[in-house]
């Protein structure tokens, strides 16, 4: 079958179980190029495992995830758990998903600039120089040129986020994941953090967005998915999810955090 080359990401009917408690229970999205789809729903609706089946941080129980137009190829094994085909093209595939987290999970040990250029040099066979020219074209972007030299532990939070998104930038990804970006930081800090992931929406990039930043999403998003309780509750263009759902339960959510 031949896929459009506009489609980045095609997740269909995806599953995920944490014993018997179902998790996900059939989510479908499509995300065009240049699409900024943002997530919203209450805690525990799921919104983080759909990220993480996403890049295989966990593996989805049933359901078929496309990217950039090729399918991760997965199978069932004897024990009726899902597994990779070929861990070489869930590496390959990995790499073209850049993922932010909320806790910004940078290596401790490792400088800014070292931390940048990591997944470039040991995973894509980059050489170094080249790696740090471009490591360095992503920090100046990111307003982090001066920081390139610290370690993790001196830097502010929004310095830490900003420099593991100049991280996921550096493998050139399809698709960035960002799980609430900016929960874990402190009030004063979450604009220069809104602030960078917003340029990458005016610039193009093909984005996914858990963020509880009700008015951010509103602006930036293409698309919003209000997830409750593992399925997609409602879903459209950000006018219809903040100003006029469908849903009573949407609804409320979005009030309350309006
Ligand atoms: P959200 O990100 O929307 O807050 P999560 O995807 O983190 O929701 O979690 C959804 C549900 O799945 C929660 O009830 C959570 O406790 C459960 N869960 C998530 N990860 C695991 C795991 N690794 N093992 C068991 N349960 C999990
Ligand atoms: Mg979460």
């Amino acid at each position: 079958m031949t896929k459009p080359s506009f489609q980045a990401l095609r997740v269909v009917d995806l599953h995920k179980s944490f014993g018997l408690h179902e998790v996900l229970k059939g989510i479908s999205t499509t995300a065009s190029k240049g699409d900024v789809i943002s997530i919203i729903g209450s805690s525990g609706s799921g919104k983080s495992t759909f990220l993480r089946c996403i890049n295989l941080l966990e593996m989805p129980d049933r359901g078929r995830i496309v990217l950039n137009g090729e399918e991760i190829a997965l199978k069932r094994s004897r024990s009726g758990r899902m597994q990779p085909v070929n861990w070489r093209q869930i590496e390959r595939l990995r790499t073209g998903l850049g993922m932010v987290f909320q806790n910004f999970n940078l290596w401790a040990h490792r400088t800014v600039l070292e931390n940048v250029i990591e997944a470039p040099v040991q995973v894509m066979g980059l050489n170094r120089h080249e790696a740090i020219e471009k490591a360095d074209a992503l920090l100046n972007k990111v307003g982090l040129f001066e920081k390139r030299d610290a370690y993790p532990a001196f830097l502010s939070g929004g310095q830490q986020q900003r420099a593991a998104i100049a991280r996921a930038l550096c493998v050139d990804p399809a698709v960035l994941l960002f799980d609430e970006p900016t929960s874990a930081l402190d009030p004063e800090l979450v604009g220069e953090v809104l602030k960078v992931i917003r340029e990458l929406a005016e610039e193009g990039r093909t984005m996914l967005i858990v963020t509880h930043e009700m008015r951010f999403a509103r602006d930036v998003s293409s698309h919003v998915l209000f997830l409750h309780q593992g399925l997609i509750e409602e879903e459209g263009p950000p006018r219809q999810i903040f100003d006029a759902p469908l849903s009573a339960r949407c609804r409320e959510f979005t009030g309350m955090l309006a």
